[in-house]
């Protein structure tokens, strides 16, 4: 039995991540400031005996005998991260230095929760891990992607000059149960609307791409990296390589939902990047043949039946 720390374990992701780890027999400390995730994520985790929740925030230092950390604090949606974008280079830079230094003080591994972001508007398609990406360091993006660009400075440095063991996966769009409803990812908001008979709202023409990948693909995925070989240490792209136009995505949710909303154009925001698909070579090699399982229809099945039932209980 390992203890395992998961910070922003109470989001989206980190919730689904708890649920693994604990399914295996680890005992799992879930610390979270609860900016985007909620009490409600874990709810269900709260009677298990080796789970504990923990109020904290990471861009203040935090001791604790753990045996693994999973770095996953930080908004991850633009309207959230842009809400005080000071606070989100914070989370990304001091949080990494004090979650860094305690993997040092206790010699913890420690698995770093990237992004795709940090490749940019990208003008290599699909990105590969050796893509250097094309980032507006001034952009409204920025105190996100930047944030988490120099977190994987300083994950490399710290490994490099203090041999902390470090893991890093950038993570591609990713989509599932206990997303937040008005979290403004294109997912939720396509079912939400959908569900609601709101207008569907397409930012720009809908030709822009993204690749969405199911939860479950990416807990398995990270797993599978913190427990890979000691000399890989990433970065590694995971991700679903399927892509689709947003506008393919919308006809798909109105289909699934069999709902009666109207599409509607709305302006692109700002530096909004027009394509993005992993290349996942690299992750098939490392992570044992690791590669998404859930196709778009599937993920949004359960994912729409999740908004479903939040939207009925309100
Ligand atoms: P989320 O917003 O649901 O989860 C983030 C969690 O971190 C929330 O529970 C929030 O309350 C908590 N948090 C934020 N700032 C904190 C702080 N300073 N101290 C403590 N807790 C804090 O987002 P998510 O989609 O679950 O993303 C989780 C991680 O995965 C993030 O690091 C994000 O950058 C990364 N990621 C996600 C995606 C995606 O598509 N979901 C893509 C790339 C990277
Ligand atoms: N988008 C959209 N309508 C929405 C929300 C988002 O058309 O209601 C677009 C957005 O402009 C972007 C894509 O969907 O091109 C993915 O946006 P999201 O915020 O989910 O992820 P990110 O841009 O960070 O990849």
């Amino acid at each position: 039995m390992k203890r395992i720390l998961v910070t922003g374990g109470a989001g989206f992701v980190g919730s689904h991540l708890c649920e693994r780890l604990l399914s295996e027999g680890n005992e799992v400390i879930c610390l979270d400031n609860y900016f985007t995730g909620s009490k409600q994520n874990i709810e269900h985790l709260m009677d298990h005996h080796y789970f504990e929740l923990v109020r904290h925030d990471i861009t203040n230092p935090y001791m604790v005998e753990v045996d693994e950390i999973y770095n996953f604090a930080c908004p991850a949606s633009p309207i959230h991260y842009q809400y005080n974008p000071i606070k989100t280079i914070k989370t990304s830079v001091m949080g990494a230095i004090n979650m860094l230094g305690l993997a040092k003080r206790v010699g913890a591994k420690i698995l770093q929760a990237s992004t795709s972001e940090v490749y940019g508007d990208p003008t290599v398609h699909p990105q590969p891990e050796s893509y250097w990406g094309n980032v507006n360091p001034i952009g409204l993006r920025s105190c996100y992607d930047e944030g988490k660009r120099c977190a994987e400075t300083l994950f490399m440095d710290y490994h490099n000059s203090n041999n902390v063991k470090i893991k890093i996966i950038r993570i591609f769009n990713t989509y599932g149960p206990r997303m937040h409803p008005q979290d403004g990812r294109v997912v939720s908001n396509f079912i939400v609307q959908a569900l609601k008979g709101d207008d569907i709202t397409i930012f720009g023409d809908g030709k822009q791409t993204r690749s969405f990948q199911y939860v479950d693909d990416l807990v398995e995925g990270t797993c599978r990296m913190m427990n890979s070989r000691d000399e890989f240490i990433g970065p590694v792209n995971i991700g679903n390589p399927v892509e689709f136009t947003m506008l393919e995505l919308a006809k798909e949710v109105l289909e699934l939902t069999n709902s009666k909303s109207k599409i509607i154009y709305l302006p692109l925001p700002q530096d909004d990047p027009l394509q993005r698909q992993p290349d996942i070579t690299l992750a098939k090699k490392e992570l044992n043949n690791w590669e998404p399982k859930v196709h778009l229809r599937e993920g949004l099945q359960h994912t729409i039946a999740y908004f479903d039932e939040l939207l009925k209980s309100k």
